[in-house]
């Protein structure tokens, strides 16, 4: 199913309960630019967006994705969600998001470097510290960013560091952002785990996903005493009830690119990674994991979503009824956007913060708004808590649209 549609169905999950216009929904619904272009490089044609949602709030902020299932819906709703974000943790950002169309694993760095290049080329009018600013998503990283800098400031004839955030250190990256959304997924399960009163020691997990994010946070839980039992990436999972040594798993998926065929647990697919019973289910991979198809059989009574956009609409409504939480995702995955903006700061006011003062801006920032969104949930049993995120993240969109003078009521 489209992506976007889902969004739509959330979007009225929240409008009865917020008394939404039509101007309103219609504004929400409706994408500020889409911008599309064929990168052309060594005779090979890749399609590429970049799609700026809302910037009511500010300049438009949201990651590049490099991945064979990028499309327009993809991005549109990728953007969606960064608008929310940025507006759920108080950011002075609106939303926004690109891709291209490829599989990575295929290309060689040199090729790889030139696409990142042309995507600079064809988008470079529109993006900019105060326009737009990328950051690295699915299959990018701070290599890509650093290309993608120089490519821009050559266009430009100047330096401007903060047009793109996940850059390396050397060029004025953050020394939070690396793991900066496994951080602040930690911040908010550890949180919730404190709220409903359940001791971290007694919990187990399962991971899906095994980048960035789903590596990072399994290494943070697991410094932590957390017993992770599974872990999956592409390829498939790996299960151990006792708890699996994610430092060994970590050092087997550098060297043989997936954590299959790791030696002792037993090889799981993706979808039994999903059905275990464990207590909470980290989905750490991508969209519309959990669907109307699998959602009865998840027996997680907790799921985090450090992925954007992994649990279906239809599928969150199954859950609820089932009594499985869901934290959301622009409330799970926020922690990587928080770092960018402090990168944004720094590099905008050429000042560089110590790793301790951004893990404590980090971790106020993170916890306040779990706090908004938890209390919201608390008050109104009707809502779960993807709705309560929402909610506070639109009141806060709409306002700045209503101060600009571009809604009516
Ligand atoms: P990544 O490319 O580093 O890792 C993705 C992982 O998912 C890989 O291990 C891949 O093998 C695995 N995967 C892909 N398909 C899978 C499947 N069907 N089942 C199980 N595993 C599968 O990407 P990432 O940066 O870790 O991003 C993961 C998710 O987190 C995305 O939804 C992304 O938008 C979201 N996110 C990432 C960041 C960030 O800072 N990296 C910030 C916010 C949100």
């Amino acid at each position: 199913m489209a992506v976007f549609e889902n969004i739509k169905k959330d979007l009225e999950k929240v409008s009865g309960f917020m008394d939404l216009s039509k101007e309103e929904i219609g504004l929400l619904l409706k994408h500020k630019s889409v911008r599309k272009a064929v990168l052309d490089v060594n005779g090979r044609k890749y399609d590429a967006w970049r799609i700026i949602h809302n910037n009511s709030l500010g300049p438009g902020k949201g990651g590049i994705r490099y991945h064979p299932n990028v499309s327009e819906d993809e991005v549109k709703s990728l953007s969606f969600w960064m608008s929310l974000k940025n507006a759920l943790i108080g950011l002075p950002y609106g939303g926004a998001k690109g891709g291209v169309q490829i599989n990575p694993k295929g290309i060689g760095k040199s090729e790889l470097e030139e696409i990142s290049r042309e995507y600079v080329r064809a988008f470079h009018e529109h993006i900019g510290e105060l326009k737009d600013i990328p950051a690295p998503d699915v299959y990018t990283n701070a290599e890509i960013m650093g290309w993608m800098l120089d490519e821009y400031e050559k266009i430009k004839q100047r330096h401007e560091p903060a047009m793109i955030t996940g850059k390396p250190l050397e060029l004025g990256g953050c020394l939070l952002r690396h793991d900066a959304t496994s951080k602040g997924g930690l911040i908010i399960l550890k949180q919730f785990l404190d709220k409903i009163g359940k001791d971290p020691q007694k919990v187990n997990i399962a991971i899906q996903g095994f980048g960035n994010a789903g590596m990072n946070i399994a290494h943070m839980l697991h410094e932590e005493g957390f017993n992770i039992t599974a872990v999956s990436d592409s390829k498939g999972g790996i299960l151990d009830n006792e708890g699996l040594d994610i430092e060994k798993v970590k050092l087997f998926k550098k060297e043989n690119r997936t954590v299959v065929g790791f030696n002792g647990p037993k090889e799981i697919t993706n979808r039994e990674l999903l059905e275990l019973d464990v207590n909470v289910l980290i989905l750490a991979a991508l969209e519309n994991q959990i669907t109307k198809e699998n959602a009865d059989n998840i027996k997680a009574g907790y799921i985090l979503e450090l992925a954007n956009g992994p649990v279906t609409a239809e599928a969150d409504n199954i859950l609820y009824k089932k009594g499985a939480l869901v934290i959301p995702d622009i409330l799970a995955n926020a922690g990587g956007v928080a770092a960018s903006y402090y990168e944004w700061c720094q590099n905008r006011t050429g000042s560089i913060l110590s790793k301790e003062v951004l893990v404590k801006k980090l971790e106020d920032r993170m916890i306040t708004a779990f706090h908004k969104v938890y209390e919201l949930f608390e008050e109104h049993k009707e809502l779960n808590m993807r709705s309560a995120a929402y909610i506070i993240a639109i009141k806060r969109i709409l306002a700045a649209e209503k101060a600009r003078g571009n809604l009516n009521g």
